[in-house]
């Protein structure tokens, strides 16, 4: 991440990682935070499958895992993998051979829980197809799933047995001379995650997933994980990562990019910053900001957009705002454009005219980001 000399208490110092790719998209050493969800559909059901991956891709979705329990799912997977706009991760637990199928149909990486893949012969001819169809790995560590031998050494679930899992499982890959890995140490409990990431960030330079398992609904589930996994960021820990949600894979790639839009660490569309009304407000605060939640929806391009309900913190928000409208007068409010002042319009107007402004601005950035591109071509 950029340096910030003039706001210094905004950097993060990114961790260094060793780069891999999942199939196009890399991972590790500097590469943008690649945001995943899982789909949870059948995945024999190519058609429901790949609709949901385009519905994630969509929303921004640069990676997306798909859960290949049995040779029906394997054998879906290699149309899946086809007509997927991302690179798709295979889910394996239990059956190695699902890994191998899986490696066979074009996943572009294996996320497998070595605690429950079975023996390390086993795990051996995992890494083999992998290495023969160029697929990475994900050492997919889970505090619920250890192996037996760590519950009984350590007493239960600690950040020490998921680490000493990770580089267990870290050790069988190098040893069969295979470095295409990432790894995850995930546990519900947030406590427990993060301290068994700090763990692993130092035992490893390793590309890290980060993820709070079964963080549970929308709302809460959201919250959890902007915790434990914004804590990790925060510390520059992490190269990819998923927020999982018991809701629509869509809310938890937005759930992934708010997490990230809020540490700076990457931007996506448009960040919008509204204040959360009260009895002073000049218009319908949460219903404008609701509306324009959905109809900015489109806009890829990072940006941002200030919506606050009257001037006591109107004008100050809209200093630091591509787009800003404040209201506070009879039945209208002042739009800024760029920080600065530039008229008033009427709050009757105002959606329309502030979408309009939004993808004026888009296209503006756009095109500048273009001309740069080619300039230093
Ligand atoms: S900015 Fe104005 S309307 Fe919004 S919460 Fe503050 S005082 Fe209320």
């Amino acid at each position: 991440m950029s340096h910030n000399p003039v706001r210094p208490w905004r950097n993060i110092d990114r961790r260094k990682s060793r780069r891999i790719m999942v199939g196009s998209v890399p991972v590790g050493d500097g590469a943008p935070i690649s945001v995943q969800t899982m789909t949870n559909t059948d995945t024999s059901d190519v058609a429901a499958t790949v609709a949901q991956i385009q519905r994630s891709a969509d929303a921004g979705a640069d990676i997306v895992r798909v859960s290949t329990p049995d040779e029906s799912s394997t054998r879906a997977l290699r149309e899946i993998v086809r007509e997927s706009p991302v690179p798709i991760v295979a889910d394996i637990h239990f059956h190695y051979r699902r890994a191998i199928e899986a490696a066979e149909a074009g996943a572009a990486c294996l996320r497998i829980n070595p605690g429950n893949i079975g023996s390390a012969d086993r795990v051996r001819e995992v890494i083999r197809a992998a290495k023969d169809h160029g697929c990475s790995i994900r050492i997919g560590v889970n505090a619920g799933s250890l192996e037996r031998h760590l519950l009984e050494k350590y007493g239960e679930p600690c950040p020490e047995a998921m680490v000493e899992s990770g580089l267990d499982h870290i050790r069988l890959l190098e040893d069969n001379d295979f470095h295409e890995y990432k790894i995850s140490v995930k546990a519900s409990d947030v406590f427990l995650a993060a301290a068994a990431y700090q763990g692993i960030a130092e035992a490893t330079d390793a590309p890290i997933h980060l993820g709070i398992t079964e963080a549970g609904g929308l709302t809460s589930g959201t919250i959890k994980s902007a915790i434990g996994l914004g804590n990790l960021l925060w510390m520059g820990i992490g190269d990819t990562l998923r927020v999982s949600l018991s809701a629509d894979p869509v809310e938890e790639v937005k759930a992934g990019f708010e997490i990230l839009k809020a540490l700076g660490l990457r931007h996506r569309g448009v960040n919008i910053i509204s204040c959360p009304s009260c009895a002073r407000q000049g218009f319908d605060v949460i219903k404008t900001v609701e509306i324009l939640e959905e109809r900015l929806e489109h806009v890829k391009t990072p940006m941002s957009l200030s919506i606050i309900g009257c001037v006591v913190n109107g004008p100050g928000e809209a200093l630091m705002t591509d787009v800003g409208f404040t209201g506070g007068g009879a039945g209208n409010g002042m739009v800024y454009l760029a920080g600065k002042q530039s008229h008033r319009m009427s709050n009757a107007q105002m959606i329309d005219h502030i979408v309009e402004q939004v993808e004026k601005k888009a296209a503006e950035i756009e095109a500048r980001s273009a001309a740069e591109t080619q300039a230093a071509e």
